[in-house]
């Protein structure tokens, strides 16, 4: 008899701010479910982004959730720390046929938008807004990876109709609810190796839930669609498939989900206001 494997979570925030109140929720939610179930709970810094992302506030992250009463297991995973395993499963997709050097700027793929006229069948609708056109998957090949080797700056993206032509029909089991069949096209032809960082949130996110062992991905309703995409990345790359719970988002008084912006829900404001930690806990949905 096998058995059952140990709950792991994670939180993973990028230190491109101070804590709010809806990463104190993020947090709590996943920690609560690995502690209750005798499980390991993980800190990883989401810092591939140079021109966003601070030390200082990596720093305050740190702080701010000891504050809150939170303890994590082992080591800070900091994914700037780790840019050859996302080059290496970068290779990987490279290997399987499913990338493709994409030379647009915003501007162009903007122009491409508004040039299509929104045509469905030319601009793929995401949740938020137009998807990528598909510009450059379109390109020959033998010319694109000329332009590539005379240095040209370039993006890497996925090929997702191709890729899920090779995985077949996926699904995913999200805990409460059931299981759910993956759309991985859902969020177009995306970015996994930017012009600037040859990694994105897409890749690096994946590989390292499988590199920590994490089972259980707990995470805000607002990445549901970043599931069918992770999903479709973990087949190709044979990646273990944790399972997930997407949570519920805090909103501000107008109804809006909370954000950086929402400076006075900073859990340094908070407590420079002297609330407790267990007001703290209490305002992030989780009294005692
Ligand atoms: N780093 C992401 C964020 O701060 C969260 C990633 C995740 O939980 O998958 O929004």
């Amino acid at each position: 008899m096998t058995a059952a494997p140990r709950t792991v979570c994670r939180f993973a925030p990028s230190p491109t701010g101070f804590l709010h109140l809806g990463h104190a929720h993020s947090a709590l939610f996943g920690w609560r479910i690995a502690r209750e179930a005798g499980g390991r709970f993980l800190l990883r810094i989401e810092d591939i982004d140079p021109q966003r992302c601070r030390p200082e506030f990596e720093a305050a992250i740190l702080e701010d959730l000891a504050w809150l009463g939170l303890d994590w297991d082992g080591p800070v995973r900091r994914q700037s720390d780790h840019m050859d395993d996302y080059a290496a499963a970068l290779d990987r997709l490279g290997r399987l046929g499913v990338l493709y050097p994409c030379f647009c700027s915003r501007k162009d793929i903007q122009e491409e938008i508004a040039r299509a006229g929104y045509a469905p069948h030319l601009t793929p609708m995401g949740p938020e807004g137009p998807l990528y056109p598909g510009t450059c998957r379109r390109r020959d090949p033998i010319h694109a990876a000329a332009r590539v080797a005379a240095g040209e700056p370039h993006a890497i993206r996925l090929d997702v109709a191709k890729a899920a032509a090779i995985t077949g029909p996926l699904t995913w089991e999200e805990q409460g609810k059931g299981v759910v069949t993956a759309d991985p096209g859902v969020l177009g032809d995306v970015v996994l190796a930017r012009r600037d960082v040859r990694a994105s949130y897409h890749l690096s996110v994946t590989v390292d839930d499988h590199l920590q062992g994490v089972t259980l991905v707990t995470r805000g309703r607002d990445l549901h669609p970043a599931t069918h995409l992770h999903r479709l990345l973990q087949a190709l790359l044979g990646l273990d498939v944790p399972e997930w719970r997407h949570h519920g988002l805090l909103t501000n008084d107008a109804g809006e989900r909370l954000s950086k912006r929402d400076g006075a829900t900073a859990l340094r404001a908070l407590r420079e206001a002297g609330r407790t930690p267990a007001e703290v806990r209490s305002l992030a949905g989780f009294p005692e």
